[in-house]
C-alpha cells in the first residue's frame, strides 16, 4: 500500500447482510425491502411506499411503523467481521480515513468506527419538522411523540434520506473523495446516486479504485479491481493487506 495515505470507503447493505439485516431486492422495476418481523414471518413493502416523502405525506402511520420495526430490530443484530476490520483500520490507520456509509443501521458505530458519516441518516436519530431539530432517538416514533426540544407534537419523523432528499454531508464526503488516494466501495449495489458516482470522482481525481462485493454491482466496470464474495470474508483479508499484517 505505499503512497496511499488518504483512503475513503464507502459502504452499503450487502455489509450488514451477514448480521441479519436484508438488503433492498429488485423484481423487475420495482425494488423491495423486506425484513423478518419479531414472529419471525417475511415482510416486503415496496420502497416508494416506505423510503419517499410522497409516502409519509400519504400514509405517516405505515411509514413511521416500517421504520420503528427496523429500529426495534437493531436490539436484535450484532456487527459482523466487516464491521470489526473497518473499526479495527480506523484506529490504527494513521493517513486520513473516512468511512461513507449509506446504511442507517448503527452496525459500523458498535463495531467502534469514529471517523464515519451516515449519509443517508440514521435510524437511531429523529428530525422534528417543526424546530428543524435532530436527536437522537431510540423509541418508537409511532403517531408523533412530542418533541422533547420544542414541546410540540407531531413533527418527528425518522431521520432517514429518504429518495428525493439531499444526503447527509457531501461536501465533507465530495472534499475526502477528491482527497483520496483510494476508494473502497463494499456491499453497495451502484444504483443509488450520488453514492454510485463517488467512484468517478475518486478516478478523476486519480485515486486507486476497489470494488469489494458479493457479485459486480451496476458500477463494477468503473473499479480498477473488483473482489467478489461475501464481505466477512473479503474486508478482514483487505484490511490486513493495508495494515500489513
Ligand atoms: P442494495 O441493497 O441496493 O445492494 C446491496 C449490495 O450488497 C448488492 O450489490 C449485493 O450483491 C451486495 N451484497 C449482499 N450480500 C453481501 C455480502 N454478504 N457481502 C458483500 N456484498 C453483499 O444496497 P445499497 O447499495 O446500500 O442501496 C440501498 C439503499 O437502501 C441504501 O441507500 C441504504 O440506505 C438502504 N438500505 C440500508 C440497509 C441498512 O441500513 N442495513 C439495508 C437495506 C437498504
Amino acid at each position: 500500500m505505499s503512497g496511499i495515505r488518504n483512503i475513503v470507503i464507502l459502504t452499503g447493505a450487502g455489509i450488514s447482510a451477514e448480521s441479519g439485516i436484508l438488503t433492498f431486492r429488485s423484481k423487475g422495476q420495482v425494488t423491495y425491502w423486506d425484513y423478518t418481523d419479531s414472529d419471525g414471518a417475511r415482510q416486503s413493502h415496496r420502497v416508494e411506499d416506505v423510503c419517499t416523502p410522497e409516502a409519509f405525506a400519504r400514509d405517516p402511520g405505515l411509514v413511521q411503523a416500517f421504520y420503528d420495526a427496523r429500529r426495534a430490530a437493531l436490539s436484535g443484530v450484532a456487527p459482523n467481521a466487516a464491521h470489526d476490520a473497518l473499526a479495527r483500520l480506523d484506529a490504527e490507520w494513521r493517513g486520513d480515513l473516512l468511512i461513507v456509509t449509506q446504511n442507517v443501521d448503527d452496525l459500523h458505530e458498535r463495531a467502534g468506527a469514529r471517523r464515519l458519516l451516515h449519509m443517508h441518516g440514521e435510524l437511531k436519530s429523529a428530525w422534528c419538522r417543526a424546530c428543524d431539530r435532530r436527536m437522537p432517538w431510540a423509541a418508537d416514533l409511532g403517531d408523533g411523540p412530542v418533541c422533547p426540544e420544542c414541546r410540540r407534537a407531531g413533527g418527528l419523523r425518522p431521520d432517514i434520506v429518504w429518495f428525493g432528499e439531499m444526503p447527509y454531508g457531501m461536501d465533507v464526503i465530495d472534499r475526502a473523495v477528491s482527497r483520496a488516494d483510494l476508494f473502497v466501495s463494499i456491499g453497495t449495489s451502484g444504483a443509488v446516486y450520488p453514492a454510485a458516482g463517488f467512484v468517478q470522482t475518486a478516478k478523476y481525481h486519480g485515486a486507486a479504485t476497489l470494488e469489494l462485493n458479493l457479485e459486480p454491482s451496476a458500477g463494477s466496470w468503473l473499479f480498477e479491481e473488483t473482489r467478489l464474495g461475501a464481505a466477512s470474508a473479503l474486508v478482514p483479508a483487505w484490511v490486513n493487506e493495508v495494515l500489513g499484517g
